[in-house]
This record gives C-alpha cells, sequence and structure tokens, in this order.
C-alpha cells in the first residue's frame, strides 16, 4: 500500500482527527504515546527542590524544558509543549501548562508553575509532535519540587495575640480554649472556630475535643485554590489556682494530649513556663499571673509525603 498517498488524498480529514486525538490526549494526561527520553530535559530554575514554604514561595516552581537534541526534522514537528506534575503521595498527575499554539523553531521554553496546595511533586516536559500517523508526545524524566507546609511557629507568629488572648482568658475562666490554624489556597493562614470546655475541675483537669475540619488531601487538585489544611492546632492549658497545694503537674503537652495526638498535625500548648518554676513544677494554690510560654510537640511541620 502507498502510504505517501493515501495520507496525502485524506489530508483533511486525517487533520481534523488529529487535533481531536491531541485535545483527547492533552486531556487525558496518563496518556504515554512514546516512552521518557533523555533527549528532553526538565530543570527547576527557583530554588523549590528541596523545598519552599508556600508562605513565601505562593507555591510558585520556576521550569525551564529543554528539547534541543530532537533532530532537526523532528523539531520542526512539535507542534506544542507541556508540563505536567505527578502527586507524589497520590500518584494523580496534572496538566499545569500548556502551549496554545504551535512552538515553531523553538528548542526551550520557561515557565512559572504554581501549585495552590504543598505538595511533593514530579515535573515533566512533554513535547507533543506530529508525525505520519497523527500526535504522540516525547517525555523529559522528572525534576522534583516539594512545596512544604507552613510552621507551627509561622502559625504562631501570626496568631500569637489571638493565642495569648485565649491564654488570659484561660487564667480567669479556668477552660481550655483551642483551634486549628489552617493554610487556603491563597498562601494565606486563618484560624477555624474556638473551641472550649468546661471550667477544670478541683485537680485542674478539663478535657474537649478541638475539632478539625479540613478537605481530602489527595483529592484536592493543585491547580486549585478550593481547600483547607490543618497546618497546627493551639490550646490552653488552665491554671491550678484553686487547687490544693499538695496537687502539682508539669506544665507543657499531658499525657492526655500525648496519647491523643493529630495525624501528622504540629500542635502548641500555652502553658506556665517550666523554667520559671521550682522544679518545673506547678504546685495548686499558684498565682495565676506567673509567666507562660507556648510548648511545641508533635513535630513542627505537617509532612507532605
Ligand atoms: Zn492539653
Amino acid at each position: 500500500m502507498d502510504l505517501f498517498s493515501r495520507s496525502a488524498c485524506s489530508f483533511s480529514f486525517m487533520r481534523k482527527m488529529d487535533e481531536e486525538v491531541l485535545n483527547k490526549q492533552v486531556n487525558d494526561s496518563a496518556t504515554r504515546a512514546v516512552p521518557i527520553t533523555s533527549e528532553l530535559r526538565c530543570e527547576i530554575t527557583t530554588p523549590a527542590v528541596s523545598g519552599a514554604s508556600i508562605l513565601s514561595s505562593n507555591g510558585k516552581v520556576g521550569v525551564r524544558g529543554t528539547w534541543n537534541l530532537i533532530d532537526r526534522a523532528e523539531a520542526e514537528n512539535v507542534k506544542k509543549i507541556e508540563f505536567h506534575a505527578i502527586d507524589l503521595k497520590s500518584g494523580m498527575e496534572y496538566l499545569m501548562y500548556e502551549s496554545q499554539l504551535g512552538v515553531g523553531g523553538k528548542r526551550s521554553d520557561s515557565r512559572v508553575l504554581e501549585f495552590r496546595r504543598p505538595g511533593s511533586f514530579g515535573i515533566q516536559l512533554a513535547v507533543v509532535l506530529s508525525g505520519r500517523y497523527g500526535y504522540y508526545r516525547k517525555y523529559s524524566p522528572y525534576a522534583y519540587a516539594n512545596i512544604l507546609f507552613p510552621t507551627s511557629l509561622d502559625a504562631m507568629s501570626q496568631f500569637k495575640s489571638m493565642m495569648d488572648r485565649c491564654w488570659g482568658e484561660t487564667k480567669i475562666t479556668t477552660k481550655e480554649y483551642g483551634f486549628y490554624v489552617y493554610l487556603n489556597g491563597n498562601s494565606n493562614m486563618t484560624i477555624g472556630e474556638i473551641y472550649e470546655s468546661e471550667p477544670t475541675n478541683a485537680q485542674g483537669e478539663a478535657s474537649f475535643n478541638i475539632e478539625r475540619n479540613e478537605s481530602i488531601f489527595y483529592r484536592c487538585d493543585p491547580r486549585s485554590p478550593s481547600f483547607t489544611f490543618a497546618v497546627a492546632q493551639f490550646h490552653t492549658h488552665p491554671p491550678l489556682t484553686h487547687a490544693s497545694p499538695s496537687y502539682w503537674r508539669m506544665p507543657g503537652p499531658s499525657g492526655i494530649d500525648m496519647g491523643n495526638l493529630p495525624d501528622d498535625i504540629p500542635c502548641l500548648v500555652y502553658d506556665y513556663d517550666r523554667n520559671e518554676l521550682e522544679d518545673g513544677k506547678l504546685y495548686g494554690g499558684h498565682k495565676p499571673n506567673i509567666p507562660g510560654t507556648i510548648y511545641t510537640y508533635n513535630g513542627t511541620r505537617r509532612p507532605i509525603n
């Protein structure tokens, strides 16, 4: 069969079909027409490889794709370039950028990709080529970029005045107060609802739940800002002002706190400062306004993988 004349005769039809195939492939980022090739390169130009906080980077990752080593005939048939990202935690793939028109004689392209949520990502260049039988892709090996959650210290510095207010209240009411700090899709942190316990009993004990209300990580498209993720949990410990002087406790995270750690979420507890206390112990009947401090536990940064 004379393939050349066949394709020449049905050129306009093939052309239309190819466009449809291309669009389908573009929308289906898992399609792999051609294996990964070392002719293509993808490099991270913004220093986010080892990890940049989403607060400082706004999730922006600079990438440079190069297809300089594709042979001349192929280079002329480059129709489109794309940057894809795979979330290494969920395995989901996302098309982060595509050129709108043919890229002509270009051999490289630099882009800033915007990740709206934290994550550990493998990023690769895909070049869409036009061949005799339709469009196909070549892929570069992955380059890696980490977008990190804010730390519990970031949360503390942003919401210190609210934490101070809770601490002031807890010393008056003997209730515990607590809330989660959340990250939203605009690289901002907000605080959730403030929960409070009943006033403490004679032993200075109280218990309550701080509800965590967040998006499901692996379902969140990193291109979309519509998510809320917890980045830190905060609560206060009430005084022992009304307890017997024979009763004492160690300030800082309690046994109950350590047995009830929220998965992956760093915690902060506002309590009296051990360094200001004899033996580091807080005894019943103390003055309520001795110095307090914020303790961190359960890590300082929510992990991304
Ligand atoms: Zn506690």
